[in-house]
């Protein structure tokens, strides 16, 4: 009797792909008979598409075709190659992108593409490999060796017995005809390694501290673990003030995860992830640690993405695209400074980082902790109606109490001088004082350049860009103005382009002026200037932070980017120029915005032993925003303007989407949306969505497009999904060109 046929599962014939293109399909093509054994879920595929070749990412394989759709097998392609043997996309990455793709109307193959490190389908991105030498006797027999040889195998035993090829070379002052011949006689063997590039190098990292933890601090941590422990899904909302040691409870809780044999991940905003944090972190962690951020080399990010691939790493910190870092059996997801802007992707694939680390947690049964000083409003709602656990860490370590803000009314200022002025008399005085007490200074303005816009005096036309409808920005280094959208440059005129007037006024300062007039005023002190065109090197941000920490810099001018994260002990003085321009904008988070930067810089001020102050100058001290930004009251700025929110019908009240309809051609935008607010018209049958639109963007053009904006308010999210899923559908089948219409769920801004 023949023993009974074991079942095995046939193999693929077909396989569906989903391909980095703006469509919300996959294709199916036809596995070549070679390829059928090698092929996995989550592998990378080269497939003919059109008359190019893509990259695609295998979602499913199938024995026979598939029954819902009608196919004509003489036209199904062959695939070209399967590019992984071991794929590079785990199945629980699949299920995430696919559903962070259709939570934000999004496009499952660019999702793929953007959770893998950038350059990765780049033949230029290679692992690096290095030749080395090993010993193949331990001790091999000393008599019959040249001098030459023997020192070579003495090194090599010195060593261990491996060392790399050029290192024997150089030590043993050789070349390889040597140490080949003693390869050819069995006794050495020539290897290659694969080294990882390491981002961090060989910097030296920080001594530990050991504290105590404060009670809140153990509070929070045992809530934490306890629930890591826990083995379900629970999401907290980790509200604390700015130095009260959020960071310390994020390490410890990752620590726990890692003794409980779990992964951890956390997330931090674009520029926070500061060269001595991460140190710290290496310091804590070892090769534990991965960091993934976008000002690492393409070589370096791709191995340390291999490196948590690999599950050599089990510790993830990165930005955004990190969350789809490929950890395997996750237990802790943190996102530190939750309600930070740079979580959103402000190009296609739409998505945010935070919402997206919500629902890995919950995929995986984790635990999720959203931190921040100041968290979105969004958030702290979900705490207040349950759906997160709010913990908080309601005081500064140490008793310390909050730098003392205080508002300056650049009104009254600009009656005394009869001019604007950029620094108000009391700011200048309060640099003084703390430049001659040793202690260090941080001033910020959001808004790079040196003049804001040129104005003609005699026309009164402003300079604008040719590509879109915004002034353009004098940069006084490079003698330019730059549009800051669309970086379209031009030498700066001597006389008015309109009307020839000489009488330009250049109005407006930006970054690049302040530090000119703060070098003016403080000759003696030593300042740099962080912003995106000081900064625009690799490893220079590293290097004034760094500068910066060790007291080699007395004060730090910049945009946004010096507010977030940093802890500089020596800080006592942060100064605010105006950046209550934000509440000019026709964005409903204006206010939220400006509340939590000055809250943030704020932060960075008094968080050593010595007592910090805050000077905000402001057009506006009676705005909410900045009265409950100089009492640093996040409760009674949240009170106020949830009441807005409701008022108008804004999230949370609602959801909202924002669809841009982009286009050189002014009526073909207009004729594209027309036929898209039809479509979402007809789809909106039911009336649970409001439909706004079709407008101009408040930014009318931009980059040479002519932007029309439709606005869809829905009362829930599965409201507005399905009436959007119905309409985009409707309307493609209506003639609308899809290539121009851009979804975004959940938009930061309505601009
Ligand atoms: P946050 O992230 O909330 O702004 P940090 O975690 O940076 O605050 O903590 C502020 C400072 O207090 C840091 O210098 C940190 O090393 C220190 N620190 C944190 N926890 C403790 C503690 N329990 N005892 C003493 N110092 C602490
Ligand atoms: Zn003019
Ligand atoms: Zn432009």
């Amino acid at each position: 009797m023949s023993p009974p046929a074991a079942k095995i599962s046939p193999l693929p014939n077909y396989v569906e792909a989903v391909l980095p293109v703006p469509l919300r399909r996959s294709f199916t093509y036809r596995i070549p008979e070679t390829m059928r054994g090698a092929i996995r879920l989550g592998a990378r595929l080269k497939v003919p598409f059109g008359k190019r070749s893509l990259t695609g990412y295998a979602v499913e394989l199938h024995a026979d075709l598939p029954t819902d759709i009608e196919f004509d097998e003489s036209k199904i392609k062959e695939i070209i190659e399967v590019s992984d043997d071991e794929p590079l996309i785990t199945p629980e990455i699949l299920k995430l992108t696919q559903w962070t793709a259709d939570y934000y109307a999004s496009f499952w193959g660019e999702m793929l593409k953007a959770s893998l490190p950038a350059g990765i389908n780049n033949e230029k991105v290679r692992p690096k490999r290095r030749k080395a030498v090993r010993l193949l006797l331990a001790s091999p027999d000393a008599k019959p060796f040249s001098e030459q040889q023997q020192k070579i195998l003495d090194l090599l035993t010195a060593n261990g017995g491996e060392m790399l090829f050029t290192d024997v070379i150089e030590q043993a002052d050789t070349n390889a005809s040597p140490i080949n011949t003693l390869v050819k006689r069995g006794l050495l063997e020539i290897y290659v390694e694969d080294v990882m590039r390491d981002p961090l190098g060989k910097a030296d990292f920080p001594a530990l501290d050991d504290f105590t933890l404060t009670d809140d601090q153990q509070t929070a941590l045992d809530q934490i673990t306890t629930a890591v422990a826990g083995d379900a899904f629970k999401a907290f909302l980790l509200h604390g003030v700015t130095g009260s040691g959020k960071t310390e409870v994020y390490i410890r809780a990752m620590r726990f995860a890692l003794d409980a044999g779990r992964s951890a991940m956390m997330l931090v905003p674009e520029i926070a992830l500061t060269p001595v944090f991460s140190r710290r972190l290496r310091a804590v962690f070892g090769s534990d640690v991965a960091i993934l951020h976008s000002n690492l080399s393409t070589g370096e990010r791709y191995d340390e993405w291999r490196r948590i691939r690999r599950g050599d790493a089990r510790i993830a910190i990165g930005t955004r695209s990190a969350v789809f870092a490929p950890l395997e059996n996750i237990g802790l997801v943190i996102v530190d400074e939750e309600h930070d802007p740079s979580y959103r992707q402000h190009e296609s694939p739409f998505y945010n980082a935070r919402d997206v680390a919500v629902m890995r947690a919950s995929f995986a049964a984790a635990i999720v902790v959203l931190g921040s000083a100041t968290p979105a409003m969004e958030s702290f709602y979900n705490a207040q109606s349950g759906k997160y656990t709010y913990l908080s860490l309601p005081e500064r370590i140490g008793g310390r109490g909050l730098a003392e803000a205080n508002l300056i009314d650049m009104r009254k200022v600009f009656k005394i001088a009869g001019k604007d002025l950029a620094l108000s008399p009391e700011l200048i005085d309060a640099i003084r004082e703390t430049f001659a007490k040793g202690e260090q200074v941080i001033i910020l303005l959001n808004r790079r350049g040196f003049s804001q816009f040129v104005l003609c005096r005699t026309c009164g036309e402003t300079m604008k860009c040719k590509n879109c409808d915004i002034t353009l920005t004098f940069h006084r280094g490079t003698d330019n103005l730059v549009c800051h959208y669309c970086n379209y440059r031009e030498k700066s005129p001597s006389a008015c382009p309109h009307c020839e007037s000489m009488y330009l006024y250049f109005v407006g300062e930006g970054t690049e002026k302040l530090e000119h007039i703060l070098a003016r005023f403080f000759p003696q002190m030593r300042i740099a200037r962080v912003d995106r065109d000081t900064m625009a090197h690799k490893g220079e941000m590293e290097n004034v932070l760094l500068k910066f920490a060790s007291g080699g810099l007395d004060m730090l001018v910049g945009t946004q980017m010096i507010a977030k994260g940093h802890d500089f002990p020596n800080v006592t003085l942060v100064g605010v120029i105006s950046v209550d321009i934000g509440l000019g904008l026709p964005d409903l988070r204006s206010a939220e915005r400006t509340f939590q930067l000055i809250t943030q810089v704020a932060g960075r001020s008094g968080r050593g032993k010595k007592a910090g102050r805050v000077l905000i100058q402001t057009y506006y001290p009676e705005h909410y925003a900045l009265r409950f930004a100089k009492e640093q009251d996040y409760d009674g700025f949240y009170k106020e303007e949830i009441k807005f929110r409701q008022r108008l019908g804004y999230p949370p009240f609602s959801v909202l989407a924002s669809i841009m309809i982009k286009h050189r051609v002014h009526a073909r935008a207009m004729q594209n949306a027309s036929i898209l607010r039809r479509s979402l018209d007809a789809a909106n049958i039911a009336k649970h969505c409001r439909i706004l639109g079709p407008a101009p963007a408040s930014l009318a053009r931009l980059k040479n497009e002519y932007r029309i904006q439709i606005i869809l308010k829905g009362a829930t999210r599965r409201a507005l999904r399905e009436t959007l899923q119905i309409a985009l559908a409707d309307a493609e089948s209506q003639g609308c060109d899809m290539h121009v219409i851009y979804v975004e769920i959940d938009p930061v801004n309505l601009m």
